[in-house]
């Protein structure tokens, strides 16, 4: 059977894997690489090696990172008494984005989803717990999205907190129920964690 070339083949199934990335629109980014851009190529391979070699994760709260700590998390003005919880790197841009924040954050990496087969095992709740306790922190808003993986997933950060002398607040429901943080105005994430709520 005729078939492409292995090195081809192997861009395309890699290219494949990223998410919302198909088949078909991996074969395309492919062809135009190879026919249309040669130079778009050698600048996207040089950028991937770039970021892979610079950023990394905060050893900390598991944000990206420069170095071992993010420039979040190295900087002494960021009250460490307020831990704001969120999804995904993208959302503490988006909250930074806002203003409405001037505490520290802790990325957890993915949201509880009994669908998708993510459980609270797999989260980082031992290490938040130990960051609460080391900082001594006074409050921490989770800021997950308002799904009903965000609720499922705040609840749990209040279980695994239990015991310790802290507040736990979610940010209040400012978004439409199954929006994201991520892409949410600054205005609203502003108002959302203005009229936080406890977790009950
Ligand atoms: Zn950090």
């Amino acid at each position: 059977m005729v078939d492409y070339p292995d090195s081809l083949k192997r861009l395309i199934n890699e290219l494949a894997r990223l998410p919302g990335v198909g088949q078909k629109s991996a074969e395309r980014f492919a062809f135009f690489i190879l026919y249309e851009d040669r130079e778009a190529g050698k600048r996207i391979a040089s950028a991937i090696q770039e970021i892979l070699s610079n950023i990394s994760v905060c050893s900390r709260c598991n944000n990206i990172a420069e170095s071992d700590l993010c420039w979040l998390c190295s900087d002494p003005k960021r009250k460490k008494e307020f831990l704001c919880v969120v999804e995904q790197p993208q959302d503490i841009i988006a909250f930074e984005k806002s203003g409405a924040f001037n505490g520290k954050y802790f990325v957890l990496g993915g949201l509880i989803s009994p669908l998708s087969g993510v459980s609270a095992a797999e989260l980082p709740f031992g290490k938040l717990r130990r960051i609460v306790e080391e900082d001594g922190v006074k409050e921490v808003i989770v800021a997950t999205n308002p799904t009903t993986e965000g609720d499922v997933t705040a609840l749990e950060v209040k279980r695994a907190l239990e015991g310790l002398c802290v507040k736990v607040t979610r940010i209040a429901k400012g978004m439409p129920q199954g929006a994201a943080v991520q892409f949410a105005s600054p205005f609203v994430l502003r108002d959302s964690f203005l009229r936080r709520i406890d977790v009950d």
